[in-house]
């Protein structure tokens, strides 16, 4: 293996990309493209409910259509069960997982508070119950791990410095639901570390996840990646945009657009050009730095897209 950088897109295919999941992916491709590196796709559909292999096609040809290559797509989440499995089986061996039998009424009732990223902090209820305690429960368990008292430093290439203890910020965690599907964190840390993923650049609500994604990497005997947290995109009245702005999607976006305006006001959002112009992700990699891509926020003259 040489010493490139290999990044990754890992959407959703639950339906068209948005502006927000384009500049994450158009970040990502810059990152490694403008170092000789290499970009995995991967599909993550751990949600069957909601993907779809027709979007998963949509989705390739959307990438292709704004000019984002990539050089492998690996197996998508949906048919890895028995690898996670393998890993679940391996943490279980540490002695780190237990049951936990808490129903959701349970999880949400407790004065817990609620993370950014949905999840609730979880006191540690079911870590030492007896096996006769367990033995009176009929419903199948969901499975976590222990967390332990530790602070996880992220020197994020877009946010700067973040810490934190997963013992007192999320407490130990689902990997496994009671379903039977392994969750998106333990997906995650697996895929990327078996893709040899050197660098995860995705959008800012994730932050919060790296703590324990490098707690399982740790674990799991993969090496921390180099993490970028992309700002959000707002509209330049200060309004987040997001999915429910159906003409800031793809589908619209490729019927009324072309791919270097798009670019183009992504780039000139970020920062990454002095004045609005129209330019490939190709010509653009050659002006990519992630100095400017920095802060929480950032806005876009959605108007100048059309
Ligand atoms: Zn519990």
């Amino acid at each position: 293996m040489s010493n490139a950088p290999v990044g990754r897109f890992a959407p959703t295919p639950s339906g068209r990309m948005h502006l927000g999941n384009v500049f994450a992916a158009l970040v990502a491709w810059l990152s490694v493209r403008s170092r000789g590196g290499y970009l995995v796709l991967r599909m993550e559909d751990l949600d069957t409910q909601r993907t779809k292999e027709e979007y998963a096609q949509v989705l390739r040809e959307d990438l292709a259509w704004l000019g984002l290559n990539y050089d492998l797509e690996t197996e998508p989440q949906s048919r890895r069960s028995g690898v996670y499995r393998q890993y679940f089986d391996r943490l279980e061996e540490m002695g780190l997982l237990y049951p936990c039998y808490c129903t959701r009424s349970q999880l949400h009732s407790v004065n817990a508070p609620h993370l950014s990223d949905g999840n609730y902090f979880y006191p540690g209820t079911c870590r030492d119950l007896t096996w006769q305690q367990k033995a009176q429960f009929t419903r199948d368990p969901a499975w976590r791990v222990k967390v332990p008292d530790r602070v996880w430093t992220v020197e994020d290439m877009a946010q700067g410095h973040y810490e934190a203890n997963l013992a007192t910020d999320c407490g130990d965690f689902v990997v496994r639901r009671a379903d039977g599907v392994y969750v998106y964190q333990l997906a995650v840390t697996v895929d990327d570390g078996e893709a040899g993923v050197t660098e995860v650049v995705r959008g800012m609500d994730l932050l919060s996840s790296a703590p324990r994604q490098m707690y399982l990497q740790s674990l799991l005997g993969f090496a921390h990646p180099a993490y970028g947290h992309v700002p959000m995109l707002m509209s330049s009245d200060g309004r987040r945009l997001s999915k429910r702005d159906k003409d800031l999607d793809l589908g619209y976006l490729r019927q009324h657009t072309t791919p270097e305006t798009l670019i183009g006001v992504l780039a000139y959002g970020a920062g990454l050009l002095e004045k609005p112009q129209r330019i490939s992700a190709k010509e653009l990699a050659e002006v990519f730095t992630w100095d400017k891509i920095k802060g929480t926020e950032i806005y876009l003259d959605t108007a100048a897209l059309f």
